[in-house]
């Protein structure tokens, strides 16, 4: 009998372990195919935060995102300060640039105007809402204008051959008759002409998962892109998320107890939420994400890091 190992035995099979196998998509390297990204921000408001907002763009572009989308203020209250955002995103940045449109506060014709500068400017892609009441009161479409996002959908179909994004919400929205009309209402939106949902965003994978089962039951096939918030400040997102209908799991809470006081662990307590957030989903075969960046460009770097996401060196632009 030789103790000398056979030059090429096939290795032992590993013991079965139903633990490992539970375990294998998480432990998984990421670098598999790393997740596509696309990052939400919001107009600078003041000089200060314009030096900031370009930084921002500026690390965040690094990313390759598939698109950055600037918000639209309540009631059209950024008009001018998300158009000069997105103009100059798609002018001086490599990434192609979605820009916020409400139904709010403006008559259709309004509301066309300022999709047609979009169009003229070159910008392709519109994230197409109703928008809340400036005030926060029960919402009022406004006489003339495109009462909801279905209406602005098929409004902008007529304008240019836009790129529609529309919100999609997994814990329905809060003033929905019910779950189902909701989801007919983002049905709606898609058949008026949107190409894909970004969610609003959520706290449990599960919560996510489910909606999608629900949506494509119903027969829709169009992208729904979920909407990833890295929260690092616990009580303001918990009072923002009863206002919008996300509900905040007691685990959430207690991850962030006792750090009031203590901003850079709750940074890490949140980018380490958000990235097992996405692995989750990526294991179950989810491979794009809208980030809710809140122009905090830090944090969703070191997320993408995890996320096997690398910046990559730009290419220099003429001019
Ligand atoms: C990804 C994303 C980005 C967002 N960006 C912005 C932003 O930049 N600026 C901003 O102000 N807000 C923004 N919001 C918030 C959004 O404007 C609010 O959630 C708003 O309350 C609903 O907008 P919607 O486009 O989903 O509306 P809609 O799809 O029109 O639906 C709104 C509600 O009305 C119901 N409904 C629809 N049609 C009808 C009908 N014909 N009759 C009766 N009920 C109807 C729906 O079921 C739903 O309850 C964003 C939300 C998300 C998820």
């Amino acid at each position: 009998m030789s103790y000398a190992p056979a030059l090429h035995a096939p290795p032992a099979p590993a013991p079965a372990s139903p633990l490992l196998s539970a375990a294998a998509p998480l432990l998984a390297e990421p670098a598999g195919t790393p997740p596509a990204l696309s990052f939400e921000l919001f107009p600078p408001k003041s000089e200060a935060q314009d030096a900031a907002f370009w930084a921002c763009v500026g690390r965040l572009e690094r990313l390759a995102p598939r698109f950055f989308s600037v918000t639209y203020g309540a009631g059209g209250s950024t008009q001018a300060r998300t158009h000069a955002a997105v103009e100059r995103i798609a002018r001086e940045t490599s990434v192609p640039a979605a820009a916020h449109l409400t139904c709010v506060g403006a008559t259709r014709e309004e509301v066309d105007a300022v999709a047609r500068r979009y169009w003229t400017a070159g910008i392709r892609h519109v994230v197409a809402l109703r928008g809340d009441m400036p005030g926060g009161g029960a919402y009022q479409p406004h006489p003339g204008g495109y009462p909801y996002a279905a209406d602005l959908v098929a409004g902008l179909r007529r304008i240019g051959d836009f790129e529609i994004s529309v919100a999609a919400y997994p814990e329905t929205h809060p003033a929905a008759r019910s779950a189902e009309a909701d989801l007919d209402n983002l049905k709606r939106k898609l058949d008026a002409g949107a190409t894909r949902a970004i969610t609003q965003y959520f706290f449990e994978a599960a919560t996510f998962l489910r909606f999608l089962d629900r949506a494509r039951a119903a027969g829709i096939t169009a992208p729904i892109v979920p909407g990833i918030l890295p929260i690092t400040n616990f009580t303001q997102a918990a009072k923002f998320s009863a206002a919008c209908g996300a509900s905040v799991p007691d685990w959430l809470g207690r991850l962030f107890e006792g750090l009031d006081d203590d901003p850079d662990t709750r940074r890490m307590v949140a980018a380490v939420v958000a990235a097992e957030q996405v692995r989750v989903l990526q294991a179950s075969g989810i491979g794009e994400f809208h980030f809710y960046t809140l122009n905090r460009p830090e944090l969703v770097c070191g997320i993408a890091q995890v996320l096997g996401v690398r910046p990559a060196e730009l290419a220099v632009r003429p001019g």
